[in-house]
């Protein structure tokens, strides 16, 4: 366990440390939490492997419940696969996320139906997706040459009522052996790409700052394998110490909390 120092930045998971599940309850003491942080000097934004809402509907959610933020504050696992596709002139995608974030890529640019071949498959969490859509999928990596654009690689999440539901990696694992000439890339958390986006976020360097989230594997892991300081909270998808049997003891979070208020005990 690390001494406590104030971390010089905030980095912060949503689900699970902010608000519970996809119900967007919020987890009891962290709205008085992150609003004291908002109102530091010190720096923060939330990292978020998010892919269910547009970035400014999940903002102004949170701002709903009364969580004191600006879509300034979101690095999320969403635009990043928006610059990705843009910056590799990917136009013709289809999505297999959630089906209301159709006219979000098209707001974005691209095409998600019509003729033609597809350049990028892109992965987001979906209750709803059918065998059907994977072996279209499957086909067009083969037959077009698409990339797999999975924009994060959870196993599971917790829906609204706190059921775990597969997440893209599941479909991720499916569908990555088919890949034909295409690329296969990941986005989101653990990988580093996004870290490395909330890190200029905010402005300091990898040890000034503090990660914390539900998830010490999925999200903690590359945070402290980039020297940041790492906190897991048991307020969302584990709520016991349990899941840290599969990690070795130098992987361990640095602090663990109940709920993440309890870090103001630290102050
Ligand atoms: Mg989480």
């Amino acid at each position: 366990m690390k001494n406590w120092v104030p971390p010089q930045a905030w980095l912060i998971d949503i689900e699970g440390v902010l608000v519970r599940d996809k119900s967007y309850q919020a987890v009891d003491g962290s709205l008085q939490w992150l609003n004291d942080i908002a109102n530091s000097e010190v720096p923060f934004c939330l990292v978020s492997n998010n892919t269910t809402d547009r970035p400014e509907i999940l903002v102004q959610r949170l701002r709903d419940k009364g969580f004191d933020l600006s879509e300034d504050h979101l690095v999320g696992a969403l635009p990043l696969g928006v610059r990705w596709l843009r910056e590799r002139s990917r136009r013709r995608i289809m999505w297999l996320g959630q089906s209301d974030l159709q006219p979000y890529w098209q707001d974005e640019g691209f095409e998600t139906d019509g003729p033609g071949p597809i350049e990028a498959v892109v992965l987001g969490a979906n209750t709803h997706l059918e065998i059907s859509q994977l072996d279209q999928a499957l086909a067009a990596l083969k037959r077009d040459g698409a990339d797999l654009v999975c924009l994060h690689r959870n196993h599971f999440f917790l829906d609204g009522e706190g059921r775990r539901r597969l997440g893209p990696g599941a479909w991720a694992a499916a569908l990555e052996p088919g890949i034909g000439s295409g690329k296969v890339v990941t986005l989101g958390k653990p990988e580093e790409r996004i870290y490395q986006e909330a890190l200029k976020r905010v402005g300091v360097q990898p040890n000034e700052a503090l990660f914390i989230s539900d998830d010490p594997v999925a999200d903690l892991l590359t945070a402290k394998a980039l020297g940041m300081t790492t906190v897991f909270t048991l307020s969302g998808k584990y709520t016991d110490h349990e899941i840290l049997g599969r990690l070795d003891q130098g992987q361990w979070p640095d602090i663990i909390v109940k709920v993440p208020a309890d870090l103001s005990a630290e102050n």
